[in-house]
């Protein structure tokens, strides 16, 4: 069948994503001409791919490991938060291949935390571990919403020193610190620990941090959707801590995405249903 519109996810490998669900059950709810299709790129494709979007009928991607970065150096436009990251997660398509690109990771994150959480960020001290693509989207974020503190660990110490130094340049008022190990860090005043790092999606991978570390007065955020519950997740709910896997993060980044996309509101409770129905075959 052929879509007057197509849009898409590149990355290596990209066949487990649930994004097509996600898009094509809120195409099909707005009864609009388009779908959303899967394109596993190898890098020496991505540049002709690039290039001609337009002669093949795509209208938008997403963009996933490894090529969030890569991508850049072929957007026309770049909005604030792609700036400051140095990675876009979604593209849209303008004409004669006008390439703008946005980062709505971030975004999606602080949706699902503070919208559907309910948790209030003014003043609060956070712990992230991970200075990666995720990291830079979300602490950009946070620091908008005005945490008292970020405290950043990356097991390369030379990734997390820059994004401190990329924050600071973003804001005075929040103290940023990177630390080279775990113990160095004040566990008990943390108020959001957030891991984002891909530890923790394999079975054979360690929980992050120690048991000690957590407390109940700590909200633990896993940007980890599969598995739905990782180890890290399971000691802290054990622990009487609130908590949450990335599940929402991935519907609301998606759910923008959809808006740069079509330019239309997205059905946020189509799109929900269809990850929930997802992650359902999955367990
Ligand atoms: P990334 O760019 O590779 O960044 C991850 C960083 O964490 C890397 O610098 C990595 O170092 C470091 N790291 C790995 N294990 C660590 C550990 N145990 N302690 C400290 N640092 C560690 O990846 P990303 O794109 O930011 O993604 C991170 C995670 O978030 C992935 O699991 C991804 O699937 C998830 N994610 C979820 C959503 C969502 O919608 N829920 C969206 C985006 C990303 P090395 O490179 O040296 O290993």
């Amino acid at each position: 069948m052929r879509y007057k519109k197509v849009y898409g996810l590149i990355g290596w490998p990209v066949k487990h994503s649930l994004s097509p669900l996600m898009h094509n059950s809120a195409f099909r709810y707005l009864k609009m001409d388009a779908c959303y299709k899967l394109f596993p790129l190898k890098e020496d494709e991505l540049e002709d791919f690039l290039r001609n979007l337009s002669k093949n009928n795509i209208f938008g991607l997403n963009v996933t490991i490894p090529y969030k970065e890569k991508v850049i150096k072929y957007l026309d436009w770049k909005s604030a938060s792609v700036r400051f990251t140095g990675a876009a997660n979604t593209i849209v398509v303008g004409e004669e291949n006008y390439l703008k690109g946005f980062n709505t990771d971030g975004l999606g994150f602080m949706r699902h935390l503070v919208y559907d959480l309910k948790f209030k960020l003014q003043g609060k001290n956070v712990f992230i571990l991970g200075a990666g693509g995720a990291a830079k989207a979300i602490t950009y974020q946070l620091i908008r919403g005005k945490v008292r503190s970020i405290a950043l660990y990356d097991i390369d110490r030379e990734k997390a020193k820059d994004l401190k130094e990329r924050l600071n340049q973003q804001d005075k008022a929040c103290v940023i610190r990177v630390v080279s190990s775990l113990e160095e860090v004040d566990f008990k005043n943390i108020d959001l620990l957030i891991n984002a790092t891909p530890c923790g999606m394999r079975k054979t991978d360690p929980c992050p941090v120690k048991k000690d570390m957590l407390h109940k007065d700590m909200f633990v955020y896993d940007l980890i959707y599969n598995p739905i519950q990782t180890k890290l997740l399971k000691l802290a709910q054990g622990l009487g801590a609130r908590t949450s896997n990335g599940l929402g993060m991935l519907l609301y980044q998606g759910v923008l995405s959809f808006k740069h996309f079509t330019g239309k509101y997205a059905p946020l409770h189509i799109m929900e249903r269809a990850l929930k129905e997802a992650v359902e075959r999955l367990c």
